[in-house]
């Protein structure tokens, strides 16, 4: 039924077309009799742009539409109407182009200093376990619990008291059983006093907060102290 209705319509433009076609066809063979002088240039500029602000009983209308002279301008004039309207639009979607972007640059941007300060900030944290007991494997002791931020972290671990020196495995566990790593990292004791400590840097920004591991491991014996690890 829309298809019935559309169709005549689109007929009817069809047609109305070709009408005008054959009657410009008929005027630029000389075929027709112009009224009158030719109009200004300006008056036919005002036709071209099909302005309102002239009247279809305007003598100068009839003329130009018989005229073959005024008919050629008409043409030429809107020949070059359209193409710098066409010019006006694509210069339009070329600055808006030019504009997003811009703003989309400024924005990664400013997301990527945004974020390499927050993911390259090295935060340094102690942790003392001079009096920590540890336990050993799954062997429960006394424990000392350790709280760290989900950053970088330079870790400075104080070790426990009779700690031997050498190179430890530090390593950020789910479980007490060396499952589920998070970071590590190795590093050779250096004594201060009778202190023995442990100089590392740990990745813990993919961590959520929640309770992990921290432990050490002795390189030469093998042997691992586990500590309840919070990270916030
Ligand atoms: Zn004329």
């Amino acid at each position: 039924m829309r298809l019935n209705l559309r169709w005549p319509s689109r007929a009817e433009d069809r047609f109305e077309k070709w009408i005008a076609q054959r009657h410009q066809e008929r005027v630029l063979a000389g075929e027709t009799t112009p009224q009158g002088p030719c109009p200004g240039e300006d008056f036919l500029q005002k036709l071209a742009r099909k302005s309102k602000g002239i009247r279809l009983s305007d003598p100068r209308v009839d003329h130009a539409a018989t005229c073959p002279a005024c008919m050629r301008r008409l043409l030429t004039m809107r020949r070059e109407h359209q193409s710098r309207r066409q010019k006006i639009i694509f210069a339009t979607a070329v600055a808006t182009w030019v504009v997003i972007a811009a703003v989309i640059t400024v924005a990664r941007h400013e997301l990527q200093k945004h974020s390499l300060a927050t993911n390259s900030a090295v935060v340094s944290e102690t942790v003392n376990l001079w009096d920590a007991g540890a336990f050993r494997g799954q062997q429960p002791g006394q424990l000392q619990s350790v709280t760290l931020p989900a950053a970088r972290v330079r870790l400075t671990i104080v070790m426990p008291r009779f700690s031997s020196p050498g190179q430890y495995v530090v390593a950020v566990t789910h479980g007490p059983d060396g499952s589920g790593l998070i970071s590590e990292a190795v590093a050779t004791t250096t004594n201060s006093g009778q202190q023995e400590t442990l100089s590392v840097t740990l990745d813990l920004r993919h961590a959520h907060a929640g309770q992990y591991y921290l432990s050490t491991t002795n390189e030469q014996d093998q042997a691992s102290y586990y500590y309840p690890l919070q990270i916030r």
